[in-house]
C-alpha cells in the first residue's frame, strides 16, 4: 500500500511538473515558431544556404510543440470529481486501511463530529490526503502511541489566515516526535524530508498543501519536539447535501437541494 501511495505522488508531482515546465516551453516554442516563420517569409528567393537550415529549424521546432502538447495531455489527465461529501464519513470508511498501514504499536482512534456540514472534495483526493498524514504520523511514532483523527464544524473570524466564515476541520494528531521550528518552516516545500531515500518522497505535505488551497482551504501544523503534532485540514462549508458513498447517483438526484 505505501510503494503504491510513493509511486501515486511520485506520478503526480511529476505530472505537475512536467505541466508546468510543458506550458512554459510551449510559450517559449511559439516564439521560436514565429521568429523563423518571420525570416522564412521576408527571405528573398535564392538563398539555399540559408532556408534550408531555416526550415530545419522549423522541423524541429514543430516536433518539440507535438511532444509538449503531449506532455500537457498527460499532466492534465488527473481526473478530480468534487462532489459534496461528509468528511466524517469519509474517514470511517478508511478506518481498516489506516489499521493495516498504522501497525500494531500505534492505538488509531476517530472521533467523528455528529451533524457535520457537508465539504465539497474528491473522495480520492481526500482519502489520499488522509494517507499521507496517518503514514507521516506512524514514521513519527517509532515506538508506538496514538494516533487521533477528528471531525469538527469550526467558524473562523477575520484573524486568521483564511477568509472568515464557516469551516469543517479534520484534524490529525499524533503522540510522536515533533518537529523543531526550522522543520516545520520546510514541510510543504516540495521534495523536503528528513527521512532515508527510500522512505520519503518530501511530497506529501506539498501535495496536501496544494490540494487544500484547491479546494478554497488551508493546512495548519502545530508541532512539539518530543510532544507530537496536530496537523488541521480546514474544508470550507460546502452547499449541497453530503451523499454517502454507499448510494447510488439516483439517491444524489433525489436529493432535494
Ligand atoms: P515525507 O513524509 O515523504 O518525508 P512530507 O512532505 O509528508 O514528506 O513530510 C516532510 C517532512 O515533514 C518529513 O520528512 C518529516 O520530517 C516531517 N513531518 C511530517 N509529518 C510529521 C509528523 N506527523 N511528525 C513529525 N514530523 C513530520
Amino acid at each position: 500500500a505505501e510503494e503504491k501511495l510513493r509511486q501515486a505522488q511520485k506520478l503526480e508531482a511529476i505530472g505537475q511538473l512536467t505541466g508546468g515546465i510543458a506550458h512554459d516551453f510551449n510559450n517559449m516554442l511559439a516564439v521560436v515558431v514565429g521568429g523563423i516563420d518571420v525570416a522564412q517569409r521576408r527571405l528573398p528567393p535564392g538563398h539555399d544556404t540559408v532556408r534550408q537550415p531555416l526550415n530545419q529549424a522549423m522541423e524541429g521546432a514543430e516536433r518539440a510543440a507535438a511532444l509538449t502538447r503531449r506532455l500537457l495531455g498527460f499532466a492534465r489527465a488527473q481526473p478530480v470529481d468534487a462532489t459534496p461529501s461528509d468528511a466524517a464519513a469519509m474517514l470511517a470508511d478508511m478506518v481498516q486501511l489506516l489499521d493495516r498501514v498504522i501497525g500494531d504499536t500505534i492505538r488509531v482512534r476517530i472521533e467523528p463530529a455528529t451533524g457535520l456540514w457537508p465539504i465539497v472534495v474528491d473522495r480520492h483526493q481526500f482519502e489520499n490526503a488522509i494517507l499521507n498524514l496517518a503514514v507521516n504520523a506512524r514514521d513519527a511514532m517509532p515506538d508506538g502511541g496514538t494516533l487521533v483523527l477528528s471531525t469538527a464544524n469550526v467558524t473562523l473570524d477575520g484573524d486568521s489566515a483564511l477568509a472568515a466564515g464557516d469551516y469543517v476541520r479534520v484534524a490529525v494528531l499524533d503522540t510522536g516526535r515533533g518537529m523543531p521550528p526550522d522543520v516545520v518552516a520546510r514541510i510543504f516545500e516540495p521534495f523536503f524530508t528528513t527521512k532515508a531515500l527510500n522512505q520519503g518522497t518530501g511530497l506529501g505535505l506539498s501535495q496536501i498543501h496544494g490540494f487544500m488551497q484547491a479546494a478554497g482551504g488551508g493546512i495548519d501544523v502545530d508541532s512539539r519536539p518530543d510532544e507530537g503534532t496536530l496537523v488541521s485540514l480546514l474544508f470550507p462549508r460546502g452547499a449541497g447535501v453530503a451523499v454517502p458513498a454507499a448510494r447510488t447517483a439516483t439517491a444524489q438526484t433525489g436529493a432535494n437541494r
